[in-house]
């Protein structure tokens, strides 16, 4: 008989794995100690050579559901005496390198206590274990325990105190566990009704056509009723939304097919602990107020026991949007959401403060593939891997749309979850408050802090002007799209990027976006690049597609563009088109850019599908609409000297008498712009940058390149921008 040390690294927080090795050292009738540490999880037991061995195994086997292990490292030390096997109680010296489990969703388990009526939980709405529920989204520190979280403000009665005393339970240590007489209490603000009976009068409510503000896991959502249109115009009209699509939850699976058509990946998402907004094809029947001229609609299920039990007796759809006016974080507190009152008629609350603040994550499946298209709740903050150790401690501040900000040391970097989009002063300070959240939990500071190149970017401001005094460092914004992408997969060798992108500032500072870029760690070369093009109007032409449009028949048809009747000319008054052409030939005000997604603006104008966008990537999301897989025929392009000249296609667009026919033509044109590329280096190809959030371009590139890389837990939009800039620090 020896004694070993077991240190386990990974996911082994707040997932019932210190009961699980308690229980499996006593089937195992070994003596021993486990404890939570700060490395990870420490094992110390008594046992003979082949016993350690079985009992690793199955550890390794039999692990906890949410558990999942990165390092399992054993020694021999010093033997001790244990008279039996001890959970014993976390200590927090070293260095916090744990992972913080994510919020998922609520089990198999606690649903069934929940619909129980001799349950002491019966409709409890914060019914949790140590297999479901809250984590990221209420912890202040690690380790992670209840003293560290927002629960610590309630006291556990007698009842939930031995179950979570109790090795044997499934609310051992559980740190959210709660119950009607200790736990979290709803409120329906301003409405006077006993606590059990609210949930069944908030449904009232809905069911009446009000629009309800509802506290969930990371934030608040705008809830209605998803059948009742005119509420939904209503909200709309309120939130100043009038065509960005909204999500819709869904009781089950069984309503989720009368609205959409789910293939088996779809299902597998939806259903999964993350529970992401998944985005599916939309029955057509359905109200159009929801997903106006689209033909996709954003599902997602139940995640919490509230939502569980709001939609079981509403036993309707529900418009569940998030709690934000344009360009404002998330609502995550009362004064936040109270700010929105002009919103919503109800507002239903919740007694535990949400410390961190978290979104709905939004995903879809594309050739089987999952595209994170905004990650957050339920991945988040959960680590990535790095194929190699970082020297130092790296802060990255991402870019400026879409942000996220991640913290890297040692072998992993930790993504925060969707920021959005900071453009205001409160966007602003949320973003700063989350940066703030890593450091606290992880104990981190940075030792390097890397921007993006723009620096009209306020991650970029705010690094220089919070970290001025530290080594900064600046990364391409095409680069870093490219280098998340292989870090994420953990791709150590050349290969060839592709970003097709909104914008980003180039090294020429132009506005790049359509990017061929021959990658390492080391650094890149642009091997290809869409030929400039002006953007009429700087800013101005990002909103609107007909300053796009323009600006390319400019280029082809110089002035005769102002005898031109069509779809974009038409858009402008006659002594617009005159000011516009002026702008053009002198250069005012008109940015060069090689951007793809402007192309696809200007496509969109040029056929006639959207002039000036409501909401950011209309054009493309119409464009998807349209385009007819039994048309296989593409435009000419020039690829001369790593310049791709698309007059030639521009001019035939304009030539082109069927919308339908334009729109596949050019879809079917990135393709062989692409495969004809790649085909000349002979490299892995990764794909990354907004752009490929269309469903159509990234499916047919994976089909035409079967082997084409794209991320899978980043997405391919500025959320990912963070995990690459931190990448970027290895060549130094
Ligand atoms: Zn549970
Ligand atoms: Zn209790
Ligand atoms: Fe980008």
């Amino acid at each position: 008989m020896q004694t070993y040390k077991i240190i386990i690294k990974g996911t082994v927080q707040g997932v019932g794995f210190r009961p699980f090795i308690y229980q499996l050292a006593t089937r195992f009738k070994l003596n021993g100690t486990v404890l939570n540490g700060t490395q990870g999880v420490e094992i110390v037991v008594n046992a003979s050579n082949d016993k350690l061995d079985l009992f690793i195994d199955t550890i390794k086997k039999e692990l906890p559901p949410l558990a999942s292990i990165d390092t399992l490292d054993v020694e021999r030390i010093a033997s001790k005496k244990f008279n039996n096997f001890q959970i014993i109680q976390t200590n927090n010296r070293g260095e916090k390198t744990v992972n913080i489990p994510p919020d998922i969703s609520i089990c198999k388990a606690c649903e069934e206590e929940l619909f129980e009526p001799q349950n002491r939980r019966y409709g409890y709405p914060f019914i949790t274990c140590t297999h479901c529920g809250v984590r990221y989204s209420i912890i202040y520190d690690l380790p992670y325990d209840r003293v560290n979280t927002s629960m610590k403000f309630f006291k556990m009665c007698k009842a939930c105190e031995e179950e979570y005393k109790n090795p044997l339970d499934r609310r051992y240590h559980a740190q959210p566990i709660g119950c009607w007489d200790c736990g979290v209490s709803l409120e329906l603000v301003g409405r006077n009704v006993p606590i059990p009976t609210i949930v069944d009068e908030a449904v009232e409510l809905i069911k009446q056509g009000n629009i309800l503000a509802i506290k969930g896991v990371g934030g608040y959502h705008l809830v209605c009723d998803a059948t009742n249109e005119e509420a939904v115009l209503k909200l709309r009209e309120r939130k100043q939304r009038p065509t960005k699509p909204l999500a819709v939850m869904v009781k089950d699976m069984q309503m989720a097919r009368e609205w959409g058509e789910i293939n088996a990946d779809e299902e597998k998402l939806l259903t999964s602990i993350e529970r992401p907004i998944v985005i599916v094809g939309k029955r057509t029947f359905r109200p159009t107020g929801i997903a106006p001229n689209l033909s996709r609609i954003g599902l997602f299920l139940p995640y919490t026991p509230l939502h569980l039990l709001l939609l079981t007796k509403l036993n309707r759809p529900l418009v569940a949007s998030s709690a934000n006016i344009t360009d404002e974080p998330l609502a995550t507190n009362r004064e936040s959401i109270e700010n929105l009152s002009n919103v919503y008629d109800f507002l239903l609350d919740h007694n535990r403060e949400i410390v961190n603040g978290c979104d709905d994550s939004v995903a879809m499946v594309v050739n089987g593939q999952t595209i994170i298209l905004r990650r957050a709740r339920g991945y988040a903050p959960a680590r990535i891997e790095l194929p190699f150790t970082l020297e130092k401690k790296v802060l990255a501040v991402g870019a400026n749309q879409k942000n996220t900000v991640a913290i890297g040391f040692n072998k992993q970097v930790i993504l925060s979850p969707h920021i959005g989009d900071l453009d205001g002063i409160e966007s602003v300070e949320y973003f700063r408050e989350n940066i703030e959240n890593l450091k606290r939990i992880y104990g981190f500071e940075p030792q390097v802090v890397i921007h993006d190149k723009h620096l009209n970017y306020e991650s970029t401001k705010y690094a220089k002007r919070c970290y001025g005094n530290r080594t900064l460092g600046e990364v391409q914004h095409h680069y870093a799209h490219i280098l998340g992408v292989m870090a994420e997969k953990k791709i150590t060798e050349k290969v060839l990027g592709i970003a097709f992108d909104g914008t980003g500032y180039g090294d020429d500072g132009n506005l790049w976006g359509g990017e061929f870029m021959v990658c390492d760690y080391e650094g890149y070369k642009r091997v290809a690049y869409i030929n400039y093009f002006k953007l009429l109007g700087g800013a101005k032409a990002i909103k609107e597609p007909k300053r796009v449009a323009l600006s390319l028949l400019f280029d082809v048809y110089k002035d005769e563009v102002l005898n031109l009747e069509n779809a974009t000319t038409k858009a402008f008054t006659p002594n617009e088109l005159k000011t516009q052409y002026l702008m053009w030939q002198k250069a005012l005000n008109a940015p060069l850019s090689s951007s793809v997604g402007r192309l696809f603006d200007a496509v969109a104008s040029l056929t006639g599908i959207c002039q000036v966008m409501s909401f950011e990537g209309e054009s493309g999301m119409r464009m998807e609409e349209l385009y007819d897989a039994s048309i296989s025929s593409f435009y000419d392009f020039r690829f001369k000297d790593g310049v791709i000249d698309i007059l030639p296609m521009i001019k035939a667009i304009n030539e082109e008498e069927s919308v339908v026919m334009a729109v596949s033509k050019f879809f079917n044109t990135l393709v062989e712009m692409i495969d004809s590329i790649y085909k000349l280096y002979n490299l892995p190809l990764v794909l990354s940058g907004g752009v490929f959030q269309n469903r159509v371009l990234l499916g047919l590139v994976l089909e035409r390149i079967p082997s084409a890389i794209i991320g899978n837990k980043i997405p391919p939009n500025d959320g990912g921008i963070a995990l690459g800039q931190i990448v970027a620090t290895l060549k130094s």
